[in-house]
């Protein structure tokens, strides 16, 4: 174990929770095929594996990281700061590179139809997740539907863990911000999983609609869908 990152570990842990007991901390980087990181806790044992990419970035980038696993451990708030900094690090040209070449060399074979004519959904979900979610998001089974269906964009199926997207969409003539966008709604359906209130189920809670509308081209992509 790198002995540096465990102690940014440790400091990030100390500021968030300053009368907690430390626990015992396990931090490695992980061959993941995306920008992936992941924090667990097992036995009151703290595990945490960030992805390879991040193995070479400055100290204060590790620090964000450490700050948004920790803080989503303990649903404490992410620092405005520490988001900044690091989608502004995973978003730079070397970074994306590097993380497009891993995606080809460690992806595993898809049987399914993540790849289709115009997008491939599994590439946009891993975008996605990295600009919006700091990589935290697991990567559902992403598939175009087998029909054209024009009634619904997309969905979510939590029966089988999959994020289905109307094959209407695979097409070059629909801009890319636009297959963005119904996947980023997806997302957010995973992120925020539908909740009962009273007997009524609330899917798309205020938090939800909130979070929607941070996406960049949100007025623009939801204008372009209609059209299509
Ligand atoms: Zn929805």
């Amino acid at each position: 174990m790198n002995p540096k990152l465990l102690v940014i570990f440790e400091e990030s842990y100390r500021a968030l929770r300053p009368r907690a007991p430390m626990p015992h901390l396990a931090v490695e980087f992980y061959p993941f095929a995306n920008v992936n990181n992941n924090i667990r806790m097992r036995e009151g044992k703290l595990f945490v594996r960030l992805s390879d990419v991040l193995e070479g970035a400055p100290e204060n980038v590790l620090q964000a990281i450490a700050h948004i696993l920790l803080a989503k451990m303990y649903r404490k708030p992410i620092e405005r700061e520490h988001a900044t900094r690091f989608r502004r690090y995973v978003s730079t040209r070397s970074i994306r590179d590097k993380a497009a070449l891993l995606r080809q060399i460690r992806g595993r074979k898809r049987i399914d139809s993540a790849q289709g004519c115009a997008y491939d959904l599994e590439a946009i979900f891993d975008e996605l997740n990295t600009r919006f979610f700091h990589g935290l998001l697991a990567r559902p089974r992403m598939t175009w539907s087998r029909v054209h269906a024009r009634n619904r964009l997309g969905h979510y199926d939590p029966a089988h863990n999959a994020i289905v997207v109307s094959r209407v969409f695979d097409d070059f003539r629909v801009p890319r911000y636009a297959v963005e966008y119904i996947v980023y709604h997806e997302m957010l359906h995973l992120k925020h999983p539908v909740k009962l209130r009273g007997s009524r189920r609330c899917v798309h809670s205020g938090e939800f609609q909130a979070e929607e509308k941070l996406f960049p081209r949100f007025e623009e992509a939801k204008a372009m869908l209609k059209r299509l």
